[in-house]
């Protein structure tokens, strides 16, 4: 189907692009690479009046060091994303799970702040962010303010981020040396997950440490399977990470549909949740 009619704007800054935002008012909508916009907009499920395209902005695109964290440009590409080293070596998890997202087409254009602002509850990179503690940097009329990944997934498909502000940086804690693994039950290759978990774990002397768990469409917006964290804290062994991820369900409220049962996807939970860790523990 063909989109409704709308204006189109191309600002080259940040500044110009927040400006834009606010004189097209609240039927406005960003577009990033296009990849979820565009076909709600041609199913005429989002009729924007305005479509902001962050294509031009060259500052919202790279990944940088800032000591203790590295900070990712919302207008990095996954194919971007995928190639980079600073990621590859602090934050490995976020290329574990981009590898699993759509085809390379749809990773040339898609966005790594694009899919983290759509905030679809079966996106591979939310449950990432929310594993990794990042932070998301959000510019609107009043300025700058930040937000931590706990605050920003808000609801089904919503976020913490008013109608004027664009999601210019995503902050990510170093997890250097730590072992990362995402795990994805889908029915055919290159298609959305069922359940998704993102494991991140830190061992010392042969036991875990420290571990974060983010679960991929376990609820309407991302989760940290805290249960499970307090459960693989100190144990080694391949039995006592199954009994730590048996309890991945616990506080998740998976939706029932065409590809499963809410029971079902608790059961993936616990079965991928001992695949990540495990996973994660050996590289
Ligand atoms: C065929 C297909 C298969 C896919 N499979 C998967 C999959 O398996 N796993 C997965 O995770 N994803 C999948 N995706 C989605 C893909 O990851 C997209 O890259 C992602 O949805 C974001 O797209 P985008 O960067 O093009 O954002 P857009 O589509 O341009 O924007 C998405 C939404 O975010 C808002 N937005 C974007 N950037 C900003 C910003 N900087 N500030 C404020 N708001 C912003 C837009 O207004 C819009 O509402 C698939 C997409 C397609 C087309």
């Amino acid at each position: 189907m063909i989109p409704s009619a709308f204006d189109y704007v191309k600002p080259s800054s940040v500044t110009d692009a927040v400006s834009a935002l606010a004189a097209a008012g609240e039927d406005a909508k960003i577009m990033a690479g296009g990849q979820s916009l565009l076909p709600i907009m041609r199913l005429r499920l989002g009729n924007p009046s305005t479509v902001i395209d962050l294509g031009g902005i060259a500052e919202l695109r790279g990944v940088r060091d800032e000591g203790d964290a590295i900070v990712i440009g919302a207008m990095t590409t996954h194919a971007d994303v995928l190639k980079d080293p600073l990621i590859a070596e602090h934050a490995k998890l976020i290329q574990q799970a981009t590898k699993t997202v759509a085809d390379p087409a749809v990773r040339h254009r898609g966005t790594f702040g694009g899919a983290l602002a759509h905030a679809d509850p079966a996106g591979d990179l939310p449950a990432v962010a929310v594993a990794l503690q990042a932070e998301f940097v959000l510019v609107g009329r009043n300025g700058s303010r930040t937000v931590p990944a706990s605050g920003f997934f808000v609801d089904y498909l919503e976020t913490a981020m008013s109608d004027d502000e664009v999601l210019t940086e995503i902050r990510i804690p170093k997890y250097t040396g730590w072992g990362s693994s995402y795990e994805k039950f889908n029915r055919v290759a290159q298609a959305w997950a069922m359940v998704g978990v993102a494991a991140l774990v830190r061992t010392e002397n042969g036991s875990i440490s420290e571990a974060r768990i983010g679960l991929t469409n376990m609820g309407p917006t991302p989760i940290r399977a805290v249960a499970v964290e307090q459960g693989l804290t100190g144990v080694s062994g391949a039995d006592a990470v199954a009994s730590a991820a048996a309890r991945a369900g616990e506080g998740a409220s998976p939706s029932s549909d065409l590809n499963a049962q809410a029971d079902y996807r608790r059961h993936l939970a616990t079965v991928l949740t001992k695949r990540a860790v495990l996973a994660a523990i050996g590289g």
